[in-house]
């Protein structure tokens, strides 16, 4: 990778961004493609927000992926912001124009519906939806996108399933019914039993072995799709695959914002299989790292 005083500068921006795959990612395409590019981590306190914003302005920066917790403040700082990003509320990436507009997108909401789209189509399916934060915002606004049936969304805090359910209702002028529940197993179980596609949103799982939902919870004719990509396989999807459900990887929905977001900032066609190679490379010695 050659770097010189024309290379344009990418960032992933959030609080602490040490441990994202952003950059590995990215820099794989970026070389893949033989582009004059470089993706670095960038991070702030929440109360500089405004500075960090400007700064990256004033120095060049081209386009960050914004990561949590900053996925709705950011809309802030922005001149513009996507339509769709705007009914979602909430971006994950930003594009510094050289005319000074700072345009905000959100493109986790496609990366999970190409993610999904692999395995099984969307539309008048039964989804039961783990969790109500930023990532959940996006992908339960796709599946009204893509017309799903229904969408249950189960929070630890209902308040937030309810809001979520109750906003998505609205968008979509209450074509897909909506609901929300809590996340207790009796809850979980009796909405499962009606469930085709199964997706977790929450954090549980992330370099853990933790799950809310079980393998006796799950049947062989569901999707399971859990967003968290570290571990590449979580327990929630050991679990899937034990009972032979259909399986999708937070990895790929990864892999496919990112391709999204390079089309936004440089009007490229990344190769998802250079992406998914690096990804892997780095999440296999991760886990090499942790066993030793
Ligand atoms: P977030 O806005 O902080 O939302 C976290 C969600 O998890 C909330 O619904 C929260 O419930 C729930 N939660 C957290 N701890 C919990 C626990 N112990 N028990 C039950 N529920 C719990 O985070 P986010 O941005 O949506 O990201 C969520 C996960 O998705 C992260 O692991 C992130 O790395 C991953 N992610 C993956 C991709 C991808 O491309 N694959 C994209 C975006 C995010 P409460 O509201 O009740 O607190």
């Amino acid at each position: 990778m050659k770097i010189d005083g024309k290379t344009k500068v990418f960032a992933v921006f959030g609080q602490s961004t040490a441990h994202s795959m952003s950059p590995i990612i990215h820099n794989a395409s970026f070389r893949n493609l033989g582009i004059n590019c470089i993706f670095i981590g960038l991070s702030s306190p929440s109360d500089k927000l405004d500075i960090a914003f400007a700064g990256m302005q004033t120095l060049g920066i081209k386009g960050a992926a914004i990561i949590l917790p900053y996925k709705v403040e950011a809309m802030k700082y922005c001149t513009d912001v996507d339509l769709m990003a705007k009914q979602i509320g909430a971006i994950n990436t930003i594009c510094f124009k050289d005319d000074e507009r700072i345009i905000g997108y959100n493109t986790d909401a496609q990366g999970a519906a190409k993610a999904i789209l692999n395995v099984s189509s969307i539309k008048d399916k039964n989804i039961l939806m783990l969790g109500a934060g930023g990532a959940a915002k996006a992908i339960g606004f796709q599946m009204g996108v893509e017309k799903a049936k229904s969408l249950t969304i189960a929070n630890k805090t209902f308040e937030k399933a309810f809001e979520l359910s109750d906003q998505i209702s609205d968008i979509f002028e209450h074509r897909i019914k909506t609901f929300a529940t809590g996340i207790s197993k009796e809850e979980l179980t009796q909405t499962l039993f009606n469930t085709d596609i199964l997706i977790n949103t929450t954090s549980i799982g992330m370099n853990s072995n933790e799950t809310i939902i079980t393998a006796d919870m799950l049947r062989q004719d569901m999707v399971v799709f859990d967003i968290v990509y570290t571990p590449y396989k979580t327990r929630l999807i050991q679990d899937a695959e034990k009972v032979g459900a259909k399986i999708v990887h937070g990895a790929d929905m990864l892999i496919y914002q990112a391709m999204e977001q390079e089309r936004i900032w440089l009007r490229v066609k990344p190769s998802f299989e250079v992406m998914k190679q690096y990804l892997m490379k780095q999440l296999n010695s991760d886990i090499r790292i942790k066993s030793v």
